[in-house]
């Protein structure tokens, strides 16, 4: 039996996960058709792979920088459509010819075209994990009622899901809790208060990954692993304390799945994104990733230390959060963003990130209704960024 093509979308082409999910794509022509690739800005990069893989259509954030990008592909006999916009990315995400969605967006803009595609019940496969933290249960009703497939990107969730049997209806009683793991990023070993002059460059300098910008000042803070546990809590549907974290350093065990009997299953491998890339793509069945082999025999050891609150504090806003009113993690993400960005700019010190979050998680409180619609949740996320910004401004005054 020929088994039918994937029509793709890849939105965030440009960064680190929509890079490797090509390079994953570009190993397996025989399965994929690549429909759309979507970009914010870096019109040179996705030109280039406009280029090589001809999509149908082609979104980038601004309408000039869209034109010019169509201009230069006609000058060169491709005949991709660029289109641009918040909009245009949300067709696409929902454009009935694509089987398959790679969310790689970061952040929250991701939202509308994540929930787009749950709900045309699209094959979605998930790394932009903050859609999921501002989505929460609307994210999750979305891709119930859509029939949508939802295939965890994030190294962790797609950790607990390859531990996890196909049929969900099984989860509740097989799962006794979930741990996360986390490499602890690059200060690890350093105490909070020593990190008041940390710079940007030393702060996305991951010990293990190469990634985006946003993501490595998140691992530096340990906001990344709070985001993943909210994450969590949604793909598996687990209460706050059945998501545990473990500090693991060398970033082998990718995370766990401690079930009722007290069996552990873990996943391992070697810290490539593109084993979880090709896992997505492929799923039920493995195909090749170009990730190496773990090697057992030079493998020095793997240890584990606990994530404690006075090393860690960002990590915990994850259980705060979800233990406020709900749309709480909509505000924490909010105000995460605003800060990352802010200390990016050399505005406010890295320190300053979790004031900043911590503060704003405790002043804005969410009713229900902040959740009941997309419209709801952007405006409940627009408070909270004017809150964020508003306590960095004190900072530095
Ligand atoms: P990145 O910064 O390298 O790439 C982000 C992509 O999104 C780029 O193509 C950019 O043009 C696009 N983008 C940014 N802002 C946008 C906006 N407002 N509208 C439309 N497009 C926009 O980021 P990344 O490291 O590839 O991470 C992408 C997502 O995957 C994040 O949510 C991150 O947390 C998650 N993730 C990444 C990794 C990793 O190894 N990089 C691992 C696990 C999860
Ligand atoms: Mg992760």
């Amino acid at each position: 039996m020929t088994r039918a093509k994937q029509t793709l979308a890849v939105l965030g082409a440009t960064g680190s996960v929509g890079v490797n999910t090509l390079d994953v794509v570009a190993r397996h022509p025989e399965r994929f058709d690549v429909f759309a690739l979507t970009a914010m800005r870096r019109a040179d990069v996705l030109e280039q792979q406009c280029l090589r893989w001809k999509p149908r259509y082609a979104v980038l954030g601004d309408a000039a920088a869209a034109s010019a990008l169509q201009q230069r592909l006609r000058a060169q006999s491709v005949a991709t459509e660029v289109l641009s916009g918040p909009r245009a990315l949300a067709e696409i995400a929902a454009h009935p010819d694509v089987t398959t969605v790679m969310a790689a967006i970061v952040g929250a803009a991701g939202l509308e075209a994540c929930v787009g595609a749950a709900r045309a019940g699209k094959r979605l496969l998930l790394a932009n994990k903050e859609a999921l933290v501002v989505g929460g249960r609307l994210f999750m009703d979305a891709v119930r009622d859509g029939g949508a497939t939802l295939l965890p990107i994030d190294s962790e969730h797609s950790a607990i899901f390859q531990c996890l049997p196909e049929d969900r209806s099984a989860w509740p009683a097989r799962i006794d809790h979930i741990v996360l793991t986390a490499s602890g990023g690059p200060f690890r070993t350093r105490t909070p208060d020593s990190l008041h002059d940390v710079t940007p460059d030393e702060a996305v300098a991951h010990p293990n990954w190469i990634m985006g910008r946003k993501i490595s000042v998140d691992s530096a803070t340990m906001m990344n692993k709070a985001l993943e546990v909210i994450e969590a809590r949604w793909l598996f549907d687990l209460q706050p304390e059945q998501v545990r974290v473990v500090i693991h350093p060398q970033s082998v065990i990718h995370s766990m799945v401690v079930c009722r009997d007290h069996s552990v299953l873990a996943q391992l491998g070697t810290p490539d994104m593109r084993v979880p890339i090709a896992f997505g793509l492929a799923f039920p069945e493995r195909i090749e990733s170009g990730a190496s082999q773990l090697d057992f025999a030079t493998m020095q050891g793997l240890s584990f230390e606990p994530a404690d609150r006075a090393r860690f504090p960002g990590l915990y806003l994850a259980w705060d959060a979800l233990k406020a009113p709900e749309g709480s993690t909509t505000v924490l993400n909010a105000a995460n963003e605003v800060a990352v960005a802010a200390f990016l700019e050399g505005a406010i010190r890295f320190t300053d990130i979790h004031r900043i979050n911590e503060q704003t998680i405790s002043a804005l409180l969410p009713t229900a209704a902040d959740g009941a619609t997309i419209a709801d949740l952007l405006a409940l996320d627009a408070r909270a960024r004017a809150a964020a910004r508003e306590t960095a401004r004190r900072l530095t005054c």
